[in-house]
Order: structure tokens, then sequence, then C-alpha cells
């Protein structure tokens, strides 16, 4: 299976943001972005001049790296955005937003997208009682995600017991049970890192 490869750090600062690729190290003191967020290679801190197309280039990566999605599927998701009623660019933000692995992330079950896509991978969740291995299955309103019955001993998922979880409000999840809900469709307030949606549309619409 192809994937992203790359220092994970090291996209932060070619971003020029926190990707939060790491998990708890990136909100530590150890982030490498906090330390020298200037961009990565030995002419890092010159002064470039960019392009239209370079800002759009940019941010389109920003998301795909964030989410840790590949061109092709990146551009499927922009294709269905297009097709479905709505703002474009919201829509392609919802539909990425509401992948299985991001989910898994977002209730905290992972410590970064990276391991929630592994925990999804490895049979680790079901969805209203159904194994789903596919990370980037898309949840809907009323979906009911579990850590599945026979892998809740497992320490990573033990350590989770009674933690308190900071999640966005279209979501809800119990860590004493490592049972979830999806009370809404995300919107566009719930999507953060700064992203400018319009630019990547702007890059496909070219
Ligand atoms: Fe990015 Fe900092 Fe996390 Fe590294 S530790 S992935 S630089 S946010």
């Amino acid at each position: 299976m192809a994937k992203l490869i790359g220092a994970d750090c090291r996209q932060c600062r070619r971003e020029g943001c926190k990707l939060f690729l790491k998990g708890e190290r990136c909100t530590s003191k150890k982030c490498a972005f906090e330390r020298r967020p200037s961009l990565p290679g030995q002419h890092g801190s010159a002064r470039k001049r960019v392009t239209e197309y370079g800002l759009q280039l940019r941010e389109k990566q920003k998301v795909k790296r964030a989410y840790g999605i590949l061109e092709k599927q990146f551009r499927r998701y922009y294709e269905e955005a297009v097709r479905m009623k709505g703002i474009t660019g919201e829509n392609m933000l919802s539909l990425i937003e509401r992948r299985l692995d991001n989910v898994v992330y977002r209730m905290g079950i992972g410590s970064s997208r990276s391991e929630s896509r592994q925990i999804v991978n490895h049979g680790h969740i079901t969805v209203n009682g159904k194994r789903v291995n596919v990370p980037s299955f898309i949840v809907k309103v009323g979906d009911v995600i579990e850590v599945k019955e026979n892998k809740r001993e497992l320490e990573m998922f033990k350590q989770l017991k009674g933690m308190k979880i900071v999640m966005p409000k279209w979501l809800e999840f119990n860590s004493e049970t490592l049972k979830g809900k999806i009370l809404a469709l995300p919107t566009r307030e719930d999507i953060d890192l700064g992203i400018k949606e319009h630019l990547i549309i702007e890059l496909y619409s070219r």
C-alpha cells in the first residue's frame, strides 16, 4: 500500500504550521516546529517569492499531509465535493473530516492520525457493531464507533479509561465504555489548522 513518506516534523516546517503528526510530542516543548519554525534545508531561512500557484499547491499539500492522504484519493474527495450541494471547499473538508481514521483520532482513541489509521487497519474498531478496517471509511450521522470488545484490554485502550477527552461537538465518546457516536456532520467551524480551502479549489479548477 502506498503511503506518505518523509520525517513528520520536517513536513510541519515545510508547510509553515503545526500539523500534529506525532501525538503528545506535538503539544510538548519537544515540538520541532516550536523550536525551529523556518523552512527545512540549508537555505530554509532565505526569503523566497511565492507565486499564486505556489500558494495553492502548499495549501493542498498542507491538508494532504495533515490527514495523511495521497493525491489520487484527495482528488476524489474534491470531485465528490463538486457533485454535492453547497460550497465545494466546505464539502471537501467535511468529507475528509468524516474519514474513520480521523474520527478515531478526534475521539482521542489514537494520539495522532497515523496511530489512529493503524488502529483501524489492525481491525480494532467497529462501526455499528461490524469490524471496519478501512481508514478512509466515511462515517454518517448516528454511526456508533467502538473499540472492538476483545481488544479493550490492550494497554493502549486501558490507558484511556476515565480519561477526560476534549473533542469536537459533532462527536461523542465515552472513555469508560470505549464507545462513541456521530452526533452531526462536521461543519466548517469544527475543522482547524487554519485551512484556506478556496486555494485548493482554485488549484483543481485550473
Ligand atoms: Fe509537527 Fe511539532 Fe508534531 Fe513534529 S512535534 S509533527 S513539528 S507539530
